[in-house]
C-alpha cells in the first residue's frame, strides 16, 4: 500500500479546524486545546496498532514493534504558538502517521518504526523551547529556572505540567527513550524564503547553524551638538554604525549562507543635542562551519578595533550566549537527498537558522536528518504561514522513500 499524500493534506485541515479559530492555530503546549490535538492524533494512529505511550517528559510516542529493537525515529511538535500557523510541526506528525500506515500494512518491519510528538517545542506559554526532546536528549540542565517559570497568569510551570501528568523533577527520565534509537528523522516547513526563491519543493537541511551573541559598548565623549566642530567629535554611535554596515560583507565573505545581524542599538544619552557618549549594540552571527564562524567573529573584532581607532573612541566586547554548529549525518543527508530526487527531481542542501527538535535528538548522538519543504513567503509563526498543497503532497511522499531507506540501511546492519 502505498502512502497517500491527499490525506495528509486533508487531515491537516481536519486539525486546523479542530484546534484553530480566525486568528490561526492555538494548539500552546499544556493546554486543553494541545491535549484535544494529542487525542485527535491518538484517534487517528490507532487503526495502525502501533503502541502508544507518553514518556516522563510528556513526549507521545507511537512504536510499531519490529523484528529488531533497534528503531527509525520519525519527530514532529503538534503543539504551536498562539495564532500559529497550520503547518509549523503538524505536518512532521501527520507526515509521519501516513508514514506510519504505510509501514504497518506493509507487515512488521525489519526493524521498529516509532513515530514522536515532542512536548512543547515552541516554548510559547514558557518561553523554554525544545522541552520534550532536550529531556529526552538528556540535554536539559536548566531545572532549577524551569521551576521558577509561570506563565502570564502566574501560573507556575511545574503546576501547568502536572497538570498533564508530568513531574520535572522526573522529566529526565525520557531518556531511556533514545536508548533504542538507530535514526531519526524530522520533516518540517522551511519557515524561510530560500528554497521558494530557488523555485524548489523540497531540501536536505545539513545542520543547524552555531550562534555567537555578543553585546559591544563603544564609549566615545558626549559633546555640545552645536559647539563641538565635526573633526574634533569622539562619536560612540560612529563605531556602532560602521559595524552594522561592516558586518554586511563579514556574512558576505563567511559564504554558505551565514548571516549576522546587528539587532539593536542604545545610545546615550540619547538627546538630540548631544554627541553620543556611549552606543550598546548587540550582535548576532551564524554559520554552520565552527571554523568560519569563529573566524566571522575574530574579523568582527577587528573591524571594530580599527573603527575604534578611527573616531578616536574605546570598544569593549561580552559574549551573550553562544552555541556550536550541529551537524546531521552524512549517511542520512545522502538517503534524503536520493529521496528528494525521486520525487522532485531537484535537490538542494542548505543549512536551517532556527534549531529544532532534530538538533537535540542529533547531540545526543543519535544519526540524525532533516528535510524543508518551501514555506511560500518564508512566513511562519502567523495564521499567514502556507505551503502549497502539491509541495505538501511531494514531502509526505519524499519523507516516505527516506524512511523505507533508512529501514533497509539498518535493516542490512548499517550504523
Ligand atoms: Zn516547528
Amino acid at each position: 500500500m502505498p502512502v497517500d499524500p491527499q490525506r495528509t493534506v486533508a487531515e491537516l485541515k481536519e486539525l486546523r479546524e479542530l484546534t484553530g479559530d480566525e486568528n490561526g492555530a492555538q494548539r500552546v503546549a499544556w493546554t486543553e486545546t494541545w491535549e484535544r490535538a494529542r487525542e485527535w492524533l491518538r484517534g487517528k494512529v490507532a487503526p495502525t496498532g502501533a503502541r502508544e505511550s507518553i514518556d516522563a517528559a510528556g513526549n507521545q510516542w507511537f512504536t510499531l514493534d519490529g523484528a529488531s529493537e533497534r528503531a527509525v525515529l520519525i519527530g514532529g511538535h503538534i503543539d504551536s504558538v498562539p495564532n500559529g500557523g497550520w503547518l509549523d510541526g503538524a505536518l512532521n506528525v501527520m507526515a509521519g502517521v501516513e508514514v506510519l500506515r504505510r509501514v504497518a500494512a506493509d507487515g512488521v518491519p525489519p526493524v521498529t518504526v516509532r513515530l514522536v510528538n515532542w512536548a512543547d517545542e515552541e516554548g510559547a506559554r514558557f518561553g523554554r523551547s525544545l522541552f520534550g526532546s532536550s529531556a529526552a536528549a538528556g540535554s536539559m540542565s536548566d531545572q532549577d529556572e524551569l521551576r521558577q517559570l509561570t506563565d502570564r497568569d502566574e501560573v507556575p510551570l511545574p503546576d501547568a505540567l502536572a497538570a498533564h501528568g508530568v513531574d520535572l523533577d522526573k522529566a529526565l527520565e525520557a531518556r531511556s527513550e533514545l536508548a533504542s534509537a538507530a535514526a531519526y528523522l524530522e520533516l518540517h516547513i522551511e519557515q524561510g524564503p530560500v528554497l521558494e526563491s530557488m523555485d524548489l519543493s523540497l531540501g536536505v537541511v545539513q545542520g543547524t547553524f552555531g550562534v555567537e551573541r555578543h553585546r559591544i559598548t563603544w564609549r566615545g565623549q558626549a559633546a555640545h551638538a552645536g559647539s563641538t566642530p565635526m573633526d574634533k567629535r569622539r562619536d560612540a554611535l560612529a563605531g556602532a554604525a560602521k559595524l552594522a554596515l561592516e558586518i554586511r560583507e563579514i556574512a558576505r565573505r563567511g559564504g554558505s549562507g551565514a548571516v549576522c545581524t546587528s539587532g539593536g542599538v542604545v545610545c546615550r544619552p540619547g538627546i538630540v543635542t548631544s554627541v553620543v557618549e556611549t552606543a550598546e549594540q548587540l550582535l548576532d552571527q551564524r554559520h554552520l562551519d565552527a571554523d568560519r564562524l569563529a573566524a566571522m567573529l575574530a574579523e568582527a573584532k577587528a573591524s571594530s578595533e580599527r573603527f575604534a581607532a578611527e573616531e578616536d573612541i574605546a570598544v569593549e566586547w561580552e559574549k551573550i550566549w553562544s552555541i556550536e554548529p550541529i551537524l546531521f549525518d552524512d549517511t542520512l543527508l545522502g538517503f534524503c537527498e536520493e529521496a528528494i530526487n525521486e520525487i522532485v527531481g531537484t535537490s538542494h542542501r542548505l543549512p536551517s537558522g532556527p534549531l529544532h527538535d532534530a538538533a537535540e535528538v542529533a547531540r545526543a548522538g543519535v544519526p540524525t536528518v532533516m528535510m524543508f519543504v518551501q514555506s511560500l513567503r518564508g512566513l511562519s509563526h502567523t495564521k499567514l504561514e502556507d505551503t502549497r498543497e502539491e509541495h505538501l503532497e511531494q514531502s509526505v511522499a519524499a519523507l516516505d522513500v527516506l524512511t523505507s531507506k533508512t529501514i533497509d540501511w539498518l535493516a542490512g546492519g548499517g550504523q
